[in-house]
């Protein structure tokens, strides 16, 4: 059985005090529902990292951050190792967020250096892809996301990808309100799951990310190839973020 998670990116937001906030409501409501067996994962800001690591310490809750560099260490200015996330029981860390493509120019190949070097570091990757809106107006969504896997395959080596995490996020979802219907969702996750299944990889859980929220979370959780959410805006209110917790814990397969 494939691992299911909800994972929540909280990006450039939240100061400590309602970071720390935040991590204490969830927490309070995932230890109430008692016995989950969806994981659940927040990403903090780095800045935030070491209070909500306080709140998290011994919870069923695991930490991840938004982004590492693929160097040990070294003269790169305002950047953090894996060896740095390691050192605060970060468990996670997303790579490859079509934000961070778009504005930090990353590649392929850095996003797939990137997860091995998070691999290497005993912290699982959640590794992000997805087309853009002109992709998929084209149609070429499939083929998008087919090259992307490929190239995190061919960069990384199937042994690495067989322990990461992959997230579908279609770029023209993210932020927009406009969420991928059920159908596009579950179409797409099966061309990443056959793409992954080539390489021995098919039990990779494959995440949903774009404009998840209370409302059409239950509706993706019910596609048989998605095995939970990236969830952005919705994961910085603790009502919504526990919600969606609740709705894919309800589709337990
Ligand atoms: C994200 O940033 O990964 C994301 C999916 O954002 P949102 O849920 O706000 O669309």
């Amino acid at each position: 059985m494939r691992t299911r998670l909800v994972v929540g990116n909280w990006k450039m937001n939240l100061t400590v005090e309602p970071a720390v906030a935040l991590a204490r409501l969830v927490l309070e409501h995932v230890r109430k529902q008692g016995g989950s067996t969806v994981h659940t994962v927040m990403c903090p800001p780095f800045t935030a990292l070491t209070s909500v690591r306080a709140v998290l310490d011994g919870s069923p809750i695991a930490l991840g951050a938004q982004n590492c560099h693929p160097a040990r260490s070294g003269a790169h200015t305002g950047e953090v190792s894996v060896a740095m996330l390691a050192d605060l029981r970060c468990q996670y860390v997303i790579v490859g967020h079509s934000e961070r493509r778009r504005d930090q120019y990353e590649t392929d190949e850095l996003v797939a250096e990137k997860a091995v070097a998070a691999l290497t570091g005993s912290i699982t990757p959640i590794v992000c892809v997805g087309e853009t809106q002109q992709e998929h107006a084209e149609g070429r969504s499939a083929e998008v996301v087919t090259r992307q896997v490929d190239a995190l395959i061919r960069h990384a080596g199937a042994d690495m990808v067989r322990r990461s995490v992959i997230a579908y996020e279609p770029v023209w979802a993210i932020g927009t309100g406009l969420a991928a219907t059920p159908e596009h969702a579950q179409q797409t996750h099966a061309t990443i799951r056959q793409t992954l299944h080539g390489s021995g990889a098919a039990d990779v859980p494959v995440l949903y990310g774009g404009s998840v929220t209370v409302d059409n979370a239950a509706s993706l959780f019910a596609c048989p190839d998605v095995d939970g959410a990236l969830v952005g805006g919705a994961s910085l209110v603790a009502a919504s973020f526990c919600a969606i917790i609740d709705a894919c814990e309800r589709q337990q397969r």
